[in-house]
Parts: C-alpha cells; sequence; structure tokens
C-alpha cells in the first residue's frame, strides 16, 4: 500500500511539524514524459512562508537543537533510514515527476544523496567544534583562546527541479549536521519530490517540529520572500544565474548569507594526444544524460582544429546512436526536459545557432511521441563566442569548437562568464596538468574521472556561483565561527 502517494487532494506543506494543506489551494504537478498531470501539489502562500520562517526561527531560538550534536545526527541517520524504507516508492514518483531515467534513481538522482546524509551524520559527531588556539598577549593580555563553530541559524533553502533529491539534500543533510534549521522552497516543477520528504519526516522521524519546513507552492515570490526575511540568517540557492542574482540582491536588504550554486557552460577538453575518437564519443554521450538538464554537464567540446572532422563525426555517432525514451525504461539516458516551456527554449537555441551560422550535424527535431522530447543535437560550425556556445541551454545539445593547442584551448574554456566544471582528455600528465591549473572552474575531471561525492566540495568560480557544497566545506557554510578570548 502507497505510504508516500499524495491523496487526490494533492501533497501537503510541512509548517511547524504539521502538515498542513497550502493557502493557495492546489496546482498541478505534472509528467515530462507524457505531458499529463501527475498529480495535485500543496500551493503555499505568503502567509504559509511566514509561519514556515516563524516555526524554524522558533525551533532555533528556543530548543536545544543547535547544541545536540548527537541528537542531529540521530536524527540525520533515521531520516536516511526512512527514507530508504520508502524507496521504490520514491523511485517511481522521482521517475514520473522528474522524468528522471530510471537508472539516475540509484546514483545521484535519488538513493546517492539519501546515502550521503550518512555522511553529514558522521561530520556532525566527529566535527573539531573547538579549537584551542593558545595563549597570546595582544595589547599586553595574555588571553587563552578558543575558536568555536556554531550553527548559522534559520537557513532559506531554495532548490531547483533538474536533480531535486541531491540539491535537496545537499543543502538540509549539511545544514541539519550544523544545527541549523530549514525553510525549503523547491521548484514548482517538482513539488511532490520535496512534500514526499516532509511527510517521512514529519511521520517517520524524531526530527522536531520547526527543525524542517517544506513549503511547496506554483508562485515563485516566495522564494524571493524567504531571501528577503530579516528572521532568516542565510539564504542557500541553487538556480539559475539570473534568479542567483535577483536572490543575492533580495538577501543584500537584510544582509545575510548567501549562498549560490548557479548555472554552467562547461567546457570538455580534447588535447592532441588523447585518442580523439573515444573522447569526442564520452563528450557526446554525456551531454544527453538526463536530456542535458544538469549545471555541470560539458556542453561545448574544445577539439584540435587538425581532428575537428574526425571529433564531430565520433561525437555525432553516439549521438545519434540515443535514443530519447520513457524514463521508466531501464535503459534509458535520455528521457524529457522537465516542461513545454524548457522544450520550446532548448528549440530557440537551436534556431539561433543555425541563424549564426552553425550545422545540426544530428538531431534538431522533436520525437514522435508525447511529452517534451528534444533529439540529443550535436551542432558543429559555430565560433566560441556564439550564442548556444555561451548561454546555458539546459538540453542534449553539444556544440564543437576547434582549438590551436593546449594554451587556446584554455582560454577558450575560460572565455565563458561562467566557471563551474569541466574536462580534460590527453596522455601526457604535464600538458594536462598545465591545462588543469589553467581552466578556472569548481571541478574538473580528467579521462573521465568522477568528481561527484558526498566528501567532494561542488561549487563554482566566476557567476557559476559562490561557496561550496558537500564535504567539509559545505557543512562549514552552514557555521559561524566564534572565537572566545579569556584573560588568563
Ligand atoms: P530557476 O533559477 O528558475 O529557479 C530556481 C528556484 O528559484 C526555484 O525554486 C524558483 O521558484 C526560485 N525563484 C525564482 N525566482 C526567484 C526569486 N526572484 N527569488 C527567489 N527565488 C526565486 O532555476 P530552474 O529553472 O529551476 O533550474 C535550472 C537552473 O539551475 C539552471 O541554470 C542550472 O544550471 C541551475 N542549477 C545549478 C546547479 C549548481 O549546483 N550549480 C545545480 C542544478 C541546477
Amino acid at each position: 500500500m502507497s505510504k508516500l502517494l499524495p491523496s487526490a487532494e494533492g501533497s501537503l506543506l510541512l509548517v511547524g511539524g504539521k502538515l498542513v494543506p497550502g493557502g493557495a489551494g492546489v496546482f498541478a504537478t505534472m509528467n515530462p514524459a507524457s505531458g499529463e498531470v501527475l498529480g495535485q501539489a500543496a500551493n503555499g502562500d505568503a502567509g504559509d512562508m511566514d509561519a514556515a520562517i516563524a516555526a524554524a526561527r522558533s525551533a532555533f531560538d528556543d530548543t536545544g537543537w543547535s547544541r545536540d550534536h548527537a541528537f542531529r545526527a540521530a536524527c540525520l541517520r533515521q531520516l536516511r533510514d526512512a527514507l530508504r524504507d520508502n524507496i521504490e516508492e520514491l523511485r517511481e514518483l522521482t521517475i514520473a515527476e522528474v522524468g528522471a531515467p530510471r537508472m539516475l534513481t540509484s546514483g545521484p538522482q535519488l538513493e546517492g544523496p539519501i546515502g550521503d546524509l550518512g555522511y553529514f551524520a558522521d561530520l556532525a559527531e566527529n566535527y573539531t567544534w573547538e579549537t584551542d588556539l593558545g595563549v597570546a598577549s595582544p595589547m599586553g593580555i595574555k588571553s587563552g583562546r578558543t575558536l568555536r563553530r556554531e550553527a548559522v541559524g534559520v537557513v532559506g533553502a531554495i532548490t531547483p527541479w533538474n536533480f531535486p533529491h541531491q540539491i535537496n539534500f545537499a543543502k538540509l543533510g549539511p545544514a541539519l549536521a550544523a544545527g541549523a534549521t530549514v525553510v525549503l522552497k523547491p521548484a514548482p516543477d517538482t513539488p511532490w519530490c520535496a512534500a514526499l520528504i516532509g511527510k517521512v519526516i514529519a511521520e517517520q522521524t524524531d526530527i522536531p517540529a520547526g527543525v524542517v519546513n517544506i513549503v511547496t507552492s506554483a508562485d515563485h515570490a516566495l522564494g524571493a520572500q524567504l531571501a528577503g526575511d530579516p528572521r532568516v540568517d542565510m539564504v542557500s540557492f541553487t538556480g539559475s544565474t539570473a534568479t542567483g542574482k535577483a536572490v543575492m540582491a533580495t538577501a543584500a536588504t537584510t544582509l545575510k548569507k548567501v549562498f549560490l550554486e548557479l548555472g554552467g557552460k562547461s567546457a570538455f577538453i580534447v588535447l592532441d594526444d588523447a585518442d580523439i575518437a573515444a573522447a569526442s564519443s564520452y563528450a557526446g554521450f554525456s551531454v544527453c544524460v538526463h536530456a542535458g538538464q544538469g549545471c555541470a554537464l560539458t556542453t561545448r567540446l574544445l577539439v584540435p582544429r587538425a581532428s575537428y572532422d574526425d571529433a564531430v563525426a565520433a561525437a555525432a555517432k553516439a549521438m545519434a546512436g540515443i535514443k530519447p525514451g520513457d524514463p521508466a525504461e531501464g535503459g534509458t539516458v535520455c528521457g524529457p526536459l522537465i516542461s513545454e516551456r524548457q522544450r520550446d527554449r532548448v528549440e530557440r537555441y537551436l534556431e539561433i545557432a543555425q541563424a549564426e551560422g552553425g550545422t545540426i550535424v544530428t538531431g534538431g527535431g522533436r520525437p514522435d511521441r508525447p511529452g517534451w522530447f528534444v533529439e540529443p543535437t550535436l551542432i558543429s560550425g559555430l565560433s566560441n563566442t556564439a550564442t548556444a556556445a555561451q548561454e546555458e541551454i539546459f538540453g542534449p545539445v553539444l556544440v564543437v569548437i576547434p582549438h590551436d593547442g593546449d594554451d587556446d584551448a584554455v582560454r577558450l574554456a575560460n572565455e565563458s562568464p561562467y566557471g563551474l566544471s569541466g574536462a580534460v582528455w590527453g596522455t601526457d600528465p604535464e600538458r594536462i596538468d598545465h591545462v588543469v591549473r589553467g581552466v578556472r572552474t569548481g571541478t574538473l575531471g580528467v579521462n573521465g574521472g568522477i568528481w561527484y561525492a558526498a566528501d567532494a566540495p561542488f561549487g563554482g568560480y566566476k557567476q557559476s556561483g559562490i561557496g561550496r557544497e558537500l564535504g567539509v566545506a559545505g557543512f562549514e557554510e552552514y557555521t559561524e565561527t566564534k572565537l572566545v578570548a579569556t584573560a588568563e
């Protein structure tokens, strides 16, 4: 029997420990693979957000949550285990709402981030909360100094739809481990993914009332309300760079701490001593994963000019072999785009690419099926300054650009407002190291290396963000330091 599936009346909000309907009624959540309504979600209004912030504030100020490290670790493990108890139901609902290929739900779309809660539970228990800095005599006064770490307070977490569990848990895990309390406002496109977590928290864990609040809504303004509220100490945002700038401006009115994970236009650099065909095939394949809806996917393939045609042919062959399909099927790599709006946006970029002189080598069309699909598309003939090479498309679209040697490849990789991720393929370790040092991004994979893990900080340079998610650095984002000096 279903424990999580929302009733016909819709999923609920989690506010102050209670599962409640939304003040603005309900809104539809869609199945992007069919284009049909999946069900109804609670439509939170400004009053719900206000109540959620008040509950988080009171749970932080009036309870021992932030000081009881062992209890928080136990709660995080309990949440992880409860989610695992419901994993098959969560898997089906995630596939249906996100359009996430089934194969990804055993990794970053579901089971990976749930398992990562254990990493943060361990951190809560084992972290060095106090460091003795020893005695110093500034201004002649002998003082024993202790550096303490404390929770940042109330966190407003605002998240997108592409990897909802990964991103929601990459905020909830470290924030709760650090002793913060949270108001989570998920994207309107994936309300159930968040609401079902709220239901598990309320019904199957000892996480105290108000420590986690989840307000789903069709209204983006609730995100702005959360970012601007003076009772919120920190806003932790993942989403587009444009919205990130708006969040930062809103947060500035109350000068709160801002943590931003934003967009990317990452480069896949192939050096001339690499296996050009193997590297280009890999690049073609990887941009199709989850229909290209990954902020860190490599969407610009930079190849030696002399090998350009070979690289295009190899990448095109790989992409033509990937048929967009039903995400519920085990073999599907490339599912649907999240919404009709996103599908139309991707198609607009394909038109712009052609108008600017690009050639669609493979793909470009809509598969003949319901839902919001786009064929994996390879574009050649564009320079790095073309719109499709500069702007985040968020679809299964790869642009191939020639480079004139290692330094030119670095220059092109960095010729972008973004600095999120990237890849380097080659055989000479010294040349690879030279390129790795030159590229200004927060993560890099070499010859297919995977950087994503609970203990590995992830984030961007430049307009890809401020701060790091996951790892000790990601945990410390949710803390403040307090230096206590005692005269001796
Ligand atoms: P988005 O920026 O449109 O929305 C993200 C969230 O912000 C949603 O919850 C939305 O309701 C909320 N929001 C919208 N306007 C707001 C405002 N003015 N104030 C506060 N909140 C507001 O992003 P999206 O379309 O949901 O997601 C796709 C984007 O997310 C892509 O740009 C992608 O690169 C980025 N992303 C980044 C990372 C990363 O870690 N760097 C990870 C995943 C996605």
